[in-house]
């Protein structure tokens, strides 16, 4: 990632309407770490990927990712950051459902970073590391949605971002498959990658160099 591939969150604050969803988060995140972020249903999980991902703007503090002020952007900015840095998992889809999972994986070795971490697989290969590859030219729609899921992983190792971001990656995935999905995302932080997931699984935990547990209130941890 740029600069020195720290995260820093600092009194992060995001509110819909009058709803505060997040207060005060302070997270730091070394280079290459893995990090599982834990917490009740509504906690606000998947917002903090957001927000680190430069989908969802804070309300308040400070987001920097590998030195960018990721909370300062401006719109053009975040997808710019988004395209060259950030790689999602997330479980309503980010995948085309018209395009096969060829064609799919095909955008996503396009999007790949200037600064790839970890060598990209060809397709083929990343469909047979995720057992997907029976799908390689089959419609995304025409899959379920542990299989989706498994397509936009093996997207990763396609694509190789810096900076992954997996929301409940295992939660619609039989044990076998969540274990691989689990020693693929430590995979890919071992080749340099910097993991973030929202998980309820205590085998991605366990997996994760540290655990931050988001609760409503102040948020300080990792
Ligand atoms: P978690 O991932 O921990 O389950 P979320 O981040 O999905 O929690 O949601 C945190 C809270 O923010 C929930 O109460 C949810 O209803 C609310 N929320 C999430 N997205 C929006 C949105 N776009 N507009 C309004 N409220 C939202």
């Amino acid at each position: 990632m740029a600069s020195s591939g720290m995260i820093t969150v600092t009194g992060l604050d995001l509110t819909y309407d009058d709803r505060r969803v997040l207060h005060g988060v302070d997270l730091t995140v070394g280079p290459s770490q893995m990090i599982a972020v834990t917490g009740p249903s509504g906690a606000g999980k998947s917002t903090l990927l957001r927000v680190l991902g430069g989908i969802e703007p804070p309300t308040a503090g400070l987001v920097e990712v590998g030195g960018l002020d990721v909370g300062g952007m401006s719109p053009r900015e975040r997808r710019r950051y988004r395209r060259n840095l950030v790689g999602f998992v997330f479980q309503d889809g980010g995948l085309d459902e018209a395009r096969t999972v060829r064609e799919n994986l095909t955008v996503a070795a396009r999007a790949m970073p200037a600064t790839p971490s970890g060598r990209p697989a060809p397709l083929r290969d990343a469909c047979h590391a995720l057992g997907v590859d029976c799908w390689f030219d089959t419609p995304v729609h025409r899959l379920s949605g542990g299989e989706k899921q498994r397509v936009a992983l093996a997207q990763l190792l396609v694509r190789r971002p810096p900076l992954v971001l997996a929301d409940e990656p295992t939660a619609a995935l039989d044990r076998d498959n969540a274990e691989l999905v689990v020693l693929l995302l430590r995979g890919l932080c071992d080749q340099g990658a910097t993991v973030i997931t929202a998980t309820h699984d205590d085998r991605l935990v366990l997996a994760s160099d540290e655990e931050f547990r988001i609760r409503i209130g102040r948020n300080t941890g990792v």
